[in-house]
């Protein structure tokens, strides 16, 4: 045996025998992967980030939205995590499709507003609605099938699209109806190698919820197209208009639906990453086209979501209390109001629609009004650094020259933004002597 002595000399040596390069000049064998290079491009955090970075935040002038505030979340759903790591529910690897407790839970609350019932079998746990998006794009995905994806909307689709070579078809909306999606551009699209079409119901960002007429339409219009519906129905608990919000499973004796969901933004807990898939298959269509298979295959070799939160999540849908939704619901619906108030008297915006869910405002931007700004991304960057004030840019969306607002923010803070909003537009504009901002700066709603 060599003692401690020993082995420090021979180490010694060995380094002596060392080339004396900086290991800077060695011709390593090994460079990043650029395989995610374009699919990262495309998403929304690598526009926030650049529009950020313009941000130069000061204690009279803070960014806004403000950074880092999450709504308050339900207490039912804090107790009932907490109880999961007091008990020790969470602790162990769960099955890759999920904890059982969960599925049976999510199918459980899923079928409340069904006509066919789910079963636990139906539902698989996922490392959020983005993961549940991601696998819906991939288990559709077989050589030269295309997918058709709305436009505008939460890019994740198109991310994991690129990402997997997938060809992306993008459907388009009718601005003065409602947004609905146009039909017509749907049929456009479809050939024989569409295999789905994604909606997303409550919109982001359009931000309008789908009647049940129109998804009744959609359903009739895909059995004929032969193509399936995948519906992203994460903001479903945030829908504070007069439509109320239909899920797309309802429909499932006409055509196979996927849809999809998660707990971030109805509990305001994004960070706890754990939402759901699940598959509305009442003649056993995606079991005999292998998607079920594929699917269970795509989950094995991929993240699951923490075991600790789906042990609280029976407690967490079961017993949250309609009030915490209510409650939410009056907020948004309050700076809806507000918002598009506001909208209306910043003539280079033009906002179509009040939103009636989720928490944005869409706007269309009036570029020519502009003496300097050539496009929404130029826009989006001027007003950050000008005014600390961040707007993401339509073309994030798949959108050029829009810009989605956030309304997710105090009264006081929401009338910030617009006034830093209108300021500087006006200081902006061809022909600034036209409009003083300060004067109509007033409150009146
Ligand atoms: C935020 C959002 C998601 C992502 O949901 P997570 O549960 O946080 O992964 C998916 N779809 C839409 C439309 C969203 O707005």
């Amino acid at each position: 045996m060599r003692n401690n002595h020993q082995t420090k000399n021979l180490n010694k040596k060995k380094i002596q025998t060392l080339d004396k390069r900086n290991m800077a000049s060695i011709n390593w064998q090994f460079s990043g992967s650029e395989d995610a290079k374009d699919a990262s491009a495309a998403t929304l955090g690598s526009y926030t980030s650049r529009i950020m970075a313009k941000c130069n935040p000061t204690p009279e002038k803070p960014i806004l939205p403000p950074l880092g505030e999450a709504p308050e979340t339900s207490h039912t759903a804090e107790k009932a995590v907490v109880k999961a790591v007091l008990m020790g529910t969470g602790n162990a690897y769960a099955p890759s499709i999920g904890l059982p407790a969960a599925k049976s839970a999510v199918a459980e609350y899923l079928s409340r507003d069904l006509p066919t019932k789910l079963t636990a079998d139906d539902v698989f746990m996922t490392v959020g609605c983005k993961q549940a998006i991601a696998l819906s794009v991939f288990i559709t995905a077989t050589p030269n099938s295309n997918i058709l994806l709305p436009k505008p909307g939460f890019p994740w689709d198109m991310v994991q699209a690129i990402y997997k070579n997938v060809e992306v078809r993008q459907y388009e909306f009718l601005r003065d109806n409602d947004y609905e999606i146009d039909f017509d551009s749907v049929r456009d699209l479809v050939d024989e190698n569409t295999s789905a079409i994604l909606i997303i119901n409550p919109h982001n960002p359009n931000g309008n919820t789908y009647s049940e007429a129109h998804l009744m339409e959609l359903a009739v219009l895909a059995r004929e197209l032969q193509i399936m519906v995948i519906s992203d129905e994460v903001f479903r608990w945030t829908v504070f208009g007069d439509n109320p919000h239909v899920p797309m499973g309802k429909f499932s004796s006409i055509v196979p639906v996927i849809s999809l969901g998660s707990l971030s933004k109805g509990w305001s807990v994004p960070g706890w990453r754990t939402g759901w898939i699940a598959l509305h298959d009442l003649d056993g269509v995606l079991k005999s086209t292998k998607i079920t298979t594929a699917l269970k295959q795509f989950l094995a070799i991929d993240s699951k979501p923490p075991t600790v939160i789906q042990a609280a999540v029976p407690t967490i849908l079961k017993d949250t209390p309609k009030e915490f939704f209510e409650r939410r619901k009056t907020f948004l619906r309050e700076k809806s109001d507000i918002a598009f108030n506001k909208l209306k008297r910043i003539p280079a915006l033009t906002c179509y629609k009040k939103t009636e869910a989720c928490t944005f405002l869409w706007t269309e931007l009036n570029l020519s009004m502009f003496s300097d700004i050539d496009d929404d991304e130029e826009f989006c960057e001027r007003l950050a650094s000008e005014e600390n004030l961040v707007l993401l840019p339509g073309i994030a969306f798949g959108l050029q020259n829009w810009a989605r607002h956030s309304i997710d923010m105090e009264t006081s803070e929401l009338k910030d933004a617009f006034k830093r909003l209108k300021r500087f537009c006006h200081r902006n504009s061809k022909a600034p002597e036209l409009e003083d901002p300060l004067e109509s700066d007033d409150d009146v709603e």
